[in-house]
């Protein structure tokens, strides 16, 4: 990671980003200000760390990417709108960006990630910016993470084909809320949100994530 790369990028390339997202739509000061706290460039490759504070998204390897600040900023307004927003589980830590965000807003993250080395980094970024209220965990993010049920809220950063029945049996029975996008070809953003034993669900918009896929990857 370069370290030395903090405190880099001007206050005014950050406000510019600001600006695009309000302008998009995003109108929540509490999300808006992550993208001043949360220094975007470190969670990308130097070579790359130019596009850090475009509104696209980037490549993070392993055929992944970062997604585009506003769409993590739309789910995270979705997020801080959910009843409960204390405990937060997140399914693909990816470059822990989201994770990071996250960390700002809500008492305590939990994020799976199903490819090792994608996991390590991301833990030396947060361990680097003291956010202490992260915890990960290297599974398969189908399955959740039952041992630290139920959450307010869990979020998932790629598309399952449809609702994963385990995540949704992990929310709070009394206005848990699942965000994630669905579907293969056609991804919609999908609020679920429980209701007891029921539960309904919301589409949002249509957006392109990377595929939730199962098992775990070591390296
Ligand atoms: N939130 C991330 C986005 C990363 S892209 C960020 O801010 O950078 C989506 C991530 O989901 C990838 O890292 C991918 O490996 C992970 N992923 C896909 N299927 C998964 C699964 N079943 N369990 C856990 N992580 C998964």
């Amino acid at each position: 990671m370069n370290i030395k790369g903090i405190g880099m990028t001007s206050e005014r390339t950050r406000q510019r980003l600001i600006e695009r997202l309000f302008d998009k739509g995003i109108r929540d000061p509490r999300v808006l200000d992550c993208f001043n706290k949360v220094p975007r460039h470190l969670f990308v490759d130097e070579a790359l760390g130019h596009k850090a504070y475009e509104d696209t998204a980037v490549p993070i390897g392993y055929s992944q990417t970062l997604s585009q600040p506003y769409i993590v900023a739309r789910m995270t307004e979705l997020v801080m709108n959910a009843q409960h927003h204390e405990r937060v589980l997140e399914i693909g830590t990816g470059s822990g960006f989201q994770t990071a965000v996250l960390a700002q807003l809500v008492d305590q993250v939990y994020s799976v990630e199903r490819i090792k080395p994608l996991q390590d980094k991301a833990r030396e970024r947060l361990r680097f910016l003291k956010l202490y209220n992260t915890r990960l965990k290297l599974d398969d993010g189908f399955l959740g993470w039952p041992d630290q049920a139920p959450f307010d809220v869990i979020i998932g950063t790629a598309a399952p084909s449809e609702p994963p029945k385990e995540l949704i049996e992990q929310l709070v029975p009394d206005g848990g809320r699942l965000i994630l996008p669905i579907g293969t070809q056609e991804q919609w953003l999908t609020v679920i949100e429980r209701d007891g034993d029921g539960w309904h669900s919301e589409a949002i918009e249509a957006v392109r994530f990377v595929p939730m896929l199962t098992g775990v990857q070591r390296e």
